[in-house]
């Protein structure tokens, strides 16, 4: 199998099955509800793990969660900790309504202190780092290969790291250095001791230690939006490797989400939680839409390319009802190997999807849709009359504005084992 790097920009072979293959991906700061785009990284990194499993490998999976930021300061005065407790769950949550199970590993920054103030010392006593003022910074003259993951080696400006927290600048010996440590600051209401005065992480510090007390020292993929090439990617590569570590073996970035068309932008102020999406489409349709683009690419997201979307699953899921079970043929399970070993092609996995459906090859549909987590449009059951005539009810309460009376008839429908869900065109009815 091959997967596009972004180190060498090229695509790079995996040893060969059991592996290990050992994946770090960097998670989401929570300090609210996650955008739908922040729940790419972690289908991808999932589809990922299932598809390598099936191949034989020995997978393990790293994703963390920054729960000590500036980001979750500013949303939260005084409680902090509280906000990134229940934003952490609540990701937790709305990923898990995606039906793809979890990582190995779900670190949280807060819980990794002594790992990361152990290795901002060893950066200290090796030269790498240096205190100033409470806070501590990486020294980046000391590590030549600064640069290089995301090209801009060459380039002493470019170089300046425009991180996403407040850095006291003038503290720094090169505008190049970034913080490790921070000093205590009033308002912040997390904060921890070490042997440079009391004070919290800075965020790159933080995945360096997350990666190595989890998969150790070597690791064979780190993935991500590929906004965190730098400066987080390239400060996390100078601080592991500057400690001594070899760290990721090859990097897959993953490519924005867009949202796009007018109705999206304008009704929803450009914030779409993953929690509303998957309310408003379900999780078949969220996960066809992510599998239609290619993972390096950016990926639109609009009101229309999910109706494709839901219009996708109808079809997968039309094409089972009453479906009678016929002898088992056997699994083209090469042709997909063909689209998935080659860069993890998503796109034409799902025309193969297609196709199979089309030539009728259920034994094969079944098995890729379950591998995606779509089992559930392999169901060969429809739902019975009266559910219909209640969901159908539903929809009359709700064009009448009767919310409690819709409420009353979701409850009603999801008693009997079954939910409702709003689409482009109605309702569906999907067991639970
Ligand atoms: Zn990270």
């Amino acid at each position: 199998m091959r997967l596009f790097d972004t180190y060498t920009r090229a695509l790079v072979e995996l040893p060969p099955p059991p592996g290990p293959i050992r994946i770090y991906v960097c998670g989401p700061t929570v300090y609210q509800r996650i955008h739908i785009g922040n729940a790419r990284p972690f289908v991808l990194s999932m589809w990922l793990k299932r598809w390598l499993e099936e191949s034989g490998y020995e997978v393990r999976l790293a994703e963390n969660i920054t729960d000590i930021n500036d980001k979750i300061y500013a949303a939260a005065p005084g409680h902090s900790a509280e906000l990134a407790e229940q934003a952490s769950r609540w990701y937790v949550e709305d990923t898990s309504l995606l039906g793809l199970g979890r990582p190995d590993y779900e670190p949280k920054a807060s819980e990794t202190i002594p790992e990361i103030v152990g290795l901002i010392g060893q950066l200290v006593d090796g030269g790498f780092a240096y205190p100033a003022g409470g806070d501590v910074y990486f020294r980046v003259a000391a590590f030549p290969e600064y640069g290089r993951l995301s090209g801009r080696e060459g380039d002493h400006d470019a170089l300046h790291n425009p991180s996403e927290e407040a850095e006291r600048d003038e503290l720094k010996e090169d505008p190049r250095d970034f913080a490790l440590w921070k000093a205590h600051k009033q308002g912040e209401d997390t904060v921890w001791e070490s042997p440079w005065g009391r004070g919290r992480p800075g965020w790159h510090i933080e995945c360096s230690a997350m990666a190595e007390k989890f998969l150790g020292p070597v690791f064979e993929i780190h993935g991500g939006g590929n906004d965190l090439i730098f400066p987080h990617h390239e400060n996390e590569i100078a601080q592991s490797r500057a400690a001594g570590d070899e760290f990721a073996r090859m990097w897959m970035h993953n490519g924005m989400l867009q949202l796009t068309g007018e109705k999206m932008s304008k009704s929803l102020g450009n914030i779409v939680s993953l929690h509303d999406a998957i309310q408003e489409w379900g999780r078949e349709a969220i996960l066809l839409f992510f599998m239609n683009g290619q993972w390096r690419k950016p990926i639109e997201f609009s009101d229309e390319v999910m109706a494709q979307a839901s219009a996708q699953a109808e079809t997968f899921r039309n094409y089972f009802v009453g479906l009678e079970p016929e002898p088992e043929e056997e699994i083209e399970r090469d042709a997909l190997a063909r689209v998935l070993d080659d860069d993890f092609n998503t796109p034409d996995a799902l025309a193969l999807f297609h196709d199979w459906r089309a030539r009728g090859r259920t034994a094969s549909l079944r098995w890729g849709l379950e591998l995606f987590g779509l089992g559930d449009l392999a169901e060969t059951v429809a739902a019975p009359a009266e559910l219909v005539a209640l969901a159908e009810r539903r929809q009359e309460a709700r064009a009448g504005r009767d919310f409690d009376e819709a409420d009353r008839l979701r409850g009603e429908i999801e008693d009997q084992g079954w939910e409702v869900r709003d689409v482009a065109d109605g309702f569906e009815l999907v067991p639970k």
